[in-house]
């Protein structure tokens, strides 16, 4: 299943892929951006194990939809709107990298999501305690590997085919501001 390092690497594929660069021109705050927007539905993990110490019990639930993409991208954009350390970005850009959390959970994993939350609700049912959490996000990072080859993979790609230059997407990004 996908892990904050396997969704952080499709919102990466993503960003690449992105046709208008409009995002900060600082390096290092566009990828914090693509870490926190790509891992945003799970905050319900940091939720369910704060409030009741287990993170499965809100999992998959209302994070994990459609509604939940649209409306923290809309967010997303005005925060960064409004703030000048947020970078600057398309409401477009902010949705995709949010909702291909949503899917690649769906697609690649056997728990359902809450794509069409509110018309319905899935939770993702057992206990994980914070020593579950941590554990698996730290020694079950191997398991997103193939996401990792396929993402790396789609950027050459992408690379070659638009005839842009190999390293990474940021530079492509601060320089087309
Ligand atoms: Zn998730």
């Amino acid at each position: 299943m996908p892990l904050p390092l396997g969704h952080t690497a499709i919102g990466l594929a993503i960003t690449d892929i992105y046709p208008k660069g409009s995002l900060n021109d600082n390096p290092w705050k566009t990828f914090v951006f693509i870490v926190a927007l790509s891992n945003l539905p799970d905050i319900d993990v940091i939720m369910g194990l704060m409030l009741y110490g287990n993170g499965d019990i809100f999992h998959r639930g209302p994070t994990h939809s459609l509604l939940f993409g649209l409306i923290m991208a809309l967010i997303a954009t005005r925060i960064g709107n409004w703030w000048s350390k947020i970078p600057k970005v398309s409401f477009l850009w902010c949705f995709l990298v949010i909702f291909s959390h949503v899917l690649a959970d769906a697609v690649l994993t056997t728990v359902p999501v809450s794509l069409w939350w509110p018309l319905e609700l899935h939770f993702s049912v057992g206990y994980s305690g914070w020593v579950d959490v941590i554990n698996f996000i730290i020694f079950g990072a191997f398991r997103d590997v193939g996401i990792i080859v396929t993402v790396a993979t789609v950027i050459v790609l992408n690379r070659i085919i638009r005839h842009k230059p190999l390293p990474f997407a940021f530079s492509r990004l601060s320089k087309d501001r």
